[in-house]
């Protein structure tokens, strides 16, 4: 997508050779209008996949999914890290590492929200190793929901997230594939 490849030039700033950030528009400040922009995109690819709910990942998930869920006419649900006196039981849960805080948190979506009728889209913010994913598709095989495919903003195709999704068969739709953060240079595939 032109308009978020041109985003992540001009705001990204590559901390390393795996990690971008792009806390400008994305992680921390949100840029609406991209958002809007990329849920349209989502949207679109997905038109015609009969989804009735998506699936994403508490924080930087969430912005993307909503503008996506709106136009699909769809509920989004995240996944919650933190266990609350609101989200004690009735959870569907999995362990999920994370690539940037390096800790595993169990991640928790109550079965009030997903069930054996749903047609999933999966979105989230960027696939690296793929665990985040891992996580969200284990929470839907528990609930017996169909994952229509995984909807990602940024995918580092250099890790090897992307293609181990693909070779279990999953459709995955990246918005923006970089290739390579080598030299502190953003490269797309
Ligand atoms: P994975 O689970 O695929 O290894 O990593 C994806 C998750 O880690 C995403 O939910 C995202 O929050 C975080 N992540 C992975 N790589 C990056 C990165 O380069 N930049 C930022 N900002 N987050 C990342």
């Amino acid at each position: 997508m032109k308009a978020l490849e041109q985003a992540i030039l001009a705001k990204g700033k590559v901390l390393s050779e795996d990690v971008l950030k792009v806390d400008s528009f994305l992680n921390h400040q949100i840029d609406p209008a991209l958002m809007q922009a990329m849920g349209q995109e989502f949207a679109d690819l997905y038109k015609d996949a009969g989804i009735t709910r998506i699936l994403t990942l508490e924080a930087s998930g969430i912005a993307p999914a909503v503008m996506a869920g709106l136009v699909l006419g769809v509920p989004v649900v995240f996944g919650r890290k933190r266990k609350s006196v609101t989200l004690q039981d009735n959870l569907y849960t999995a362990d999920v590492y994370s690539f940037t805080k390096k800790v595993t948190n169990t991640i928790s979506v109550s079965k009030d929200f997903l069930d054996k009728e749903d047609t999933l889209l999966i979105i989230d913010d960027f696939l690296a190793n793929g665990e985040a994913a891992k996580g969200l598709l284990d929470v839907a095989n528990q609930a017996g929901a169909k994952v229509a495919g995984i909807g990602i903003v940024i995918e580092k195709g250099f890790q090897p997230g992307g293609k181990a999704l693909r070779e279990q068969g999953y459709r995955v739709d990246s918005l923006a594939i970089v290739s390579s953060l080598e030299n502190g240079t953003v490269t797309f595939a």
